[in-house]
């Protein structure tokens, strides 16, 4: 290997590059990594971590309100949102060192900048060139942009982090994770929200019951949500500040904010790879084999840049897998059945497994279980939220395939559920766990009776 500068040089040094960098050189490899932005990429700087932070200073604003139920009154109800920010870049940069650390602790030479690919084993970073038997593409995604009029008026899911100052009233755009996330934000801050979704249904690609029931929940909660809308143009009104945004049926809604959450795309260009011979698919993701490798065989790509499920532990697994399979045992791949998420919206989402409709196209009969219910939590805060709990069970071998939760920690709750779909559990094996009382996942074990 002595030929290379290293063994191996990342591109991208968030959850995916960091991990794989950090994991090949535990296994012996040097290893260089590139960062052009922030250490920790996405889920750190503009994602998971400050996006959990907003959800729970959100929450905050909720539970005081609830607080009366149990006895706690004249509880001061001021937010500071400048103090939110601060607080959270605080955390973001503590992270960022903790980060820096790993790296440096592991032996991976960090290099700040921006680089590309010049060739099958060369990239360049700040014009030097340097020279890696093998190469991992790890630059993550960027918020997908919409080119209508006035398009430059309105933010994304990055900016949101940043605002000077809390909106009075935003328009989210889309139905999807963040869209939701930051619609429940927005609103427990006390800020005026409507969704505007050009579908029906929120969460599309998850269980139908999942979407329908957050919707009315967050409509309870006062989120607005638009179904069937797209915004056409956006102008600025003549006092230079408010945002005014018009709707394919004409329809005119004002905000101090218009957010896109519509997807993100592939962080691929300018980085070179076309012209070293790596093939990218139509949206710029590149195109990996079950072992990451593209097109050119010494280059590899892992997390959001391939487009495969965009979350953290994915992107946190694949890297693993391309360390242990350039430098370690080998034979590493990743089983994408079963990947339990979570939407942290209010109420929160947790799914793993199939969803019903899904159970029902691979063919076979199947048992429904559904129960919603006002948790013992609410019973006194008058507020009125409802949880929804759904099991889909496959009636021949009576293995649970789907397991779908809405409500309070509906993530910390599916975590333990996706290991037990993991190892097959049936719903005979359900039952005959003893549940925890008074939980709202007991439920999970108590549900009998088939409701489809
Ligand atoms: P990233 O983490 O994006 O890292 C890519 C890095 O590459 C970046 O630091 C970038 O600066 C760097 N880079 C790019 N190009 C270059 C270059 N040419 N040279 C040098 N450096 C470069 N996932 C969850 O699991 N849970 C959540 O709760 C969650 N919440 C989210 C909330 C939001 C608002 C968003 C946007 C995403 C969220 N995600 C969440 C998704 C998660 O953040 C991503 O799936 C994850 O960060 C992907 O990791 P990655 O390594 O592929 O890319
Ligand atoms: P999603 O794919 O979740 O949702 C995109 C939404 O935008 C969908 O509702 C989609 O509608 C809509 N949309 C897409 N294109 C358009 C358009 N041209 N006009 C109007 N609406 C449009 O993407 P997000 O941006 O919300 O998040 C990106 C990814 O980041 C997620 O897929 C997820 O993997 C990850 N993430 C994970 C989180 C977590 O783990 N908690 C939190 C946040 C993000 P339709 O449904 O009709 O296609």
């Amino acid at each position: 290997m002595a030929q290379y500068d290293y063994d191996l040089f990342t591109i991208g040094a968030g959850s995916g590059g960091v991990r794989a960098s950090r994991h090949a050189a535990r296994l012996g490899a040097r290893v260089a990594a590139a960062e052009e932005r922030y250490l920790g990429g996405t889920c750190v700087n503009a994602g998971c971590i400050p996006k959990k932070l907003f959800s729970y200073a959100a929450h905050y604003g909720e539970d005081i309100a609830d607080a009366a139920g149990y006895g706690w009154h004249g509880t001061r109800q001021s937010f500071d949102w400048r103090a939110l920010v601060a607080n959270k870049d605080r955390e973001i940069a503590r992270l960022n060192g903790v980060y820096a650390k790993l790296l440096a602790d592991a032996g991976v030479t960090l290099l700040r900048g921006r680089a590309t690919l010049i060739d099958a084993h060369t990239v360049e970073i700040d014009g030097r060139r340097i020279s890696a038997r093998y190469v991992l593409v790890a630059t993550g995604g960027w918020p997908a942009r919409q080119s209508i009029p006035g398009a430059e008026f309105a933010i994304s899911s990055n900016e949101a982090f940043h605002l000077s100052q809390l909106p009075r009233r935003v328009l989210v755009v889309g139905g999807g994770y963040i869209a939701v996330e930051f619609a429940s934000i927005f609103n427990g801050l006390g800020v005026d929200s409507t969704i505007v979704y050009r579908g029906e249904r929120l969460l599309r690609e998850f269980d139908a019951d999942l979407g329908a029931f957050l919707a009315g929940e967050m409509q309870k909660k006062g989120v607005h949500i638009r179904f069937h809308s797209i915004i056409e143009r956006i102008v600025r009104a003549a006092d230079g500040r408010a945002l005014r945004a018009t709707l394919a049926d004409g329809a005119a809604l004002d905000a101090d904010c218009v957010m896109y959450a519509t997807g993100r795309a592939p962080n691929t260009r300018g980085l070179g790879l076309e012209d070293a011979g790596v093939n990218l698919a139509a949206n710029g993701a590149v195109v990996v084999d079950a072992e990451f490798r593209s097109s050119v065989p010494s280059v590899y790509a892992v997390g959001d840049v391939i487009d495969r499920v965009l979350l953290t532990p994915v992107a946190l697994a694949e890297g693993m897998v391309v360390a242990e399979n350039l430098f370690g045992s080998g034979g590493r791949s990743i089983d994408y059945e079963g990947i339990p998420t979570a939407i942290f919206s209010n109420p929160n989402v947790g799914t793993v497994g199939l969803s019903e409709t899904k159970a029902r196209e691979r063919g076979g009969e199947i048992d429904v279980y559904r129960t919603s219910f006002v948790p013992l939590r609410h019973q006194l805060t008058g507020s009125g939220e409802r949880t929804l709990m759904k099991l889909v069970v496959e009636r021949r071998s009576d293995r649970v395939v789907g397991v779908h939760v809405v409500g309070p920690d509906a993530g910390e709750i599916i975590q333990g559920f996706a290991v037990a779909l993991k190892c097959g559990a049936s719903k005979r094996q359900f039952d005959a766990t003893i549940g925890i009382h008074p939980t709202i996942a007991e439920e999970l074990v108590t549900m009998r009776d088939v409701v489809s």
